[in-house]
């Protein structure tokens, strides 16, 4: 069995290096020649733990090749993963262009039955949708089925998710289908991995709602973050504590500045726009809040640190993170970097610096200044704002720091750092929705630190 991957970016250049891995020979089309050119020379053109060595392994054994031509993968593959983007529409629904367009670069040019496999997300409906497309366009004498499998990686972790999924879903309107599938799948399948086998509509909402639920429960902990904020509450006790209770779990109940990325925010908002077209959009009412309270977190931080700069002259904050979320350098609709460019905008020179993002944050934010690292950042700053919780923040020496930047107020909108080490260094920490005691009150400050 041979395999096409078409659409080579987060999601399908992680599955293609899967698939090769998996054993089976490989083909990732793409239409963006740069990405494919990167690609074929073994090189990842975006940051995701392990899977450089993936990629490099199977491009030098001769097992994934890379390419822009549909027509070959036409005549290459068996299976057809359809990795393509969905990103937001004006309207908030998803565009779906980048599918079909896929499609009708692809279909004319089958030359034996196959089957397409949709992994991207999409609104429910869709895939019946692309199926009829499919058999208007299929060669006379061609067969061509369609299957939906939606992707659950996590970015920062793509490769181990793709390699042990913990779950498959295929939604399926043949048993070919799903005999294909299981054979694709079946070194997750004897590992014991959950497979649902459904219809298309519902494996396509199995995709939408998880997301919708994730989002959900963070927007439930930033709102009860802003309850804790004006009743002396702490949000991240609260979320422990919630926690506990294995039918909660602690998981997505960080309370901070928010969800973000290529994938949250377009999906609630998709899915919004879907049951509106379908008239049933009070079902889903709740998220247009889960949606406002999440946006709301950007413009309590951005609020509090102008309050925080008062009406200094050239004000100056140093940012750390831009990437959505650690161990990506994704910035799509990323909350830091959103904060950063909106500061800007209202005056303040802001300098960022994100271990793996600053690349991609300065091709859409060219107008921010980068630091090559947190110390630079700091340099001169009256303000720190902690924006990406990735793990070296968290092991910064506060101590070094305060002699850096000009001011001492650090503000973690992330609720990831120890204010003990930032409190007992001088600084003012600040927190969102979490109880930090002032400083006199922590600890005095060590005299010798004081005079160091
Ligand atoms: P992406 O934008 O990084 O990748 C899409 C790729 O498709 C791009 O490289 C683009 O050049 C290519 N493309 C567009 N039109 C094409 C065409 N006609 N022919 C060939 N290539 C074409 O997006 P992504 O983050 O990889 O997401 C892809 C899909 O997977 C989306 O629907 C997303 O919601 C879903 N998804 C993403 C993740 C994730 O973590 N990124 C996880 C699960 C699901």
């Amino acid at each position: 069995m041979r395999i096409s991957v078409i659409g080579t970016g987060y999601l399908g250049a992680t599955h293609a290096a899967g698939m090769a891995e998996l054993g089976f020979e490989v083909l990732g089309v793409d239409n963006n020649p740069a990405k494919v050119a990167a690609l074929a020379a073994g090189r990842v053109p975006f940051h995701e733990p392990d899977l450089p060595e993936l990629l490099s392994k199977h491009v030098d054994d001769g097992r994934l090749r890379f390419g822009t031509s549909l027509a070959e993968a036409a005549r290459f593959a068996d299976v057809h993963f359809l990795c393509v983007g969905t990103p937001q529409g004006p309207t908030g629904a998803a565009d779906l262009s980048q599918l079909y367009s896929a499609l009708a670069g692809l279909v004319p040019h089958l030359t034996r039955n196959c089957l397409i496999v949709g992994k991207s997300t999409v609104p429910v409906g869709t895939a019946e949708a692309l199926a009829e497309y499919v058999d208007a366009l299929a060669p006379q004498g061609i067969s061509v089925d369609l299957a939906w499998n939606p992707e659950f990686l996590r970015e920062g972790h793509a490769v181990h998710d793709t390699l042990h999924p913990n779950r498959l879903v295929f939604g399926v309107t043949t048993p070919g289908a799903e005999w294909a599938l299981r054979q694709v799948y079946s070194e997750a399948i004897a590992a014991d991995t959950p497979v649902v086998i459904t219809n298309l509509p519902t494996a396509e909402l199995v995709k939408v709602s998880a997301n919708a639920f994730l989002a959900t429960k963070i927007s439930f902990i930033n709102a009860m973050a802003e309850l804790c904020e004006i009743t002396g509450a702490d949000v991240t006790l609260l979320a422990d504590a919630l926690g506990h209770d294995d039918r909660i779990g602690r998981k997505f109940l960080g309370a901070g500045l928010g969800y973000g990325g290529g994938c949250l925010p377009k999906d609630v908002r998709a899915l919004i726009a879907r049951a509106g077209e379908l008239g049933v959009g009070e079902s889903v009412r709740f998220l247009d809040s889960v949606d406002a309270i999440n946006l709301r977190r950007r413009e309590r931080v951005i609020r509090e640190t102008l309050d925080l700069l008062g009406g200094r002259t050239r004000p100056r904050v140093a940012v750390l993170g831009a990437a959505f979320k650690p161990l990506s350098d994704d910035v799509r609709d990323s909350p830091a970097l959103e904060v950063a460019v909106r500061l800007h905008a209202a005056g303040v020179e802001v300098t960022v610096f994100d271990p793996e993002a600053n690349r991609s944050a300065s091709r859409i934010a060219p107008q921010l200044r980068y630091a090559p690292t947190a110390t630079a950042a700091l340099l001169g700053a009256d303000v720190v704002l902690h924006l990406t919780e990735w793990r070296e923040f968290r092991e910064l020496d506060p101590t070094v720091l305060r002699s850096v930047a000009r001011g001492r107020v650090i503000v973690d909108a992330r609720n990831t750092l120890d204010p003990e080490p930032w409190q007992a260094a001088g600084w003012d920490f600040r927190a969102l929705g979490r109880l930090v005691a002032p400083r006199e009150e922590v600890g005095r400050v060590d005299p010798l630190l004081e005079s160091a």
